[in-house]
């Protein structure tokens, strides 16, 4: 198989800002953020979209993802969260490794696909993404 980011992430091959994990999901912060605290959760095993992965590993990515979304709701107060999972090309998945993102918005910017944003994000300083991902390492604690 090709190289795969996300597995590497998950075998921690490959440095990313973890959040935090359980046995088959784990979730990090994205490192070219639409917003501050966008974090993917991840399948461990390498499944590539919706259609493949199994019932067991979705449920535990979507728990995962609600239990972020609180946290990042409780710890920056956003005006809304977007919850995406992109399923082929041409639906914008970009990583073929299964995943959902948790995005934080915080005005009025929530008509805005992600696929627009994308192009104008800019990559986090690896300091910003620590700074990020401590304030919700923290917040998982509680
Ligand atoms: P997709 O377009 O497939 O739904 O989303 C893939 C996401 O993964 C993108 O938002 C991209 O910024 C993020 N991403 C890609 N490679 C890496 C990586 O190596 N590390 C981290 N932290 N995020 C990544
Ligand atoms: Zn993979």
């Amino acid at each position: 198989m090709q190289e795969c980011q996300f597995c590497e992430i998950a075998s921690r091959s490959k440095e990313s800002e973890i959040l935090y994990e359980t046995e088959s999901a784990i979730s990090f912060l994205d490192h070219r953020p639409v917003s501050k605290g966008h974090t993917l959760i991840v399948s461990k095993k390498h499944f590539e979209n919706l259609f493949d992965v199994d019932q067991d590993t979705l449920c535990e990515v979507m728990k995962m993802a609600k239990l972020i979304s609180i946290k990042i709701n409780t710890l920056y107060n956003p005006t809304g969260i977007n919850l995406i999972q992109n399923s082929g090309e041409q639906a914008g998945q970009t990583v073929f490794h299964f995943h959902v993102h948790v995005i934080p918005r915080y005005d009025d910017d929530y008509n805005k696909r992600l696929g627009i944003e994308a192009q104008k994000r800019v990559r986090s300083t690896n300091l910003d993404l620590k700074l990020t991902a401590n304030e919700l390492r923290l917040a998982l604690r509680n």
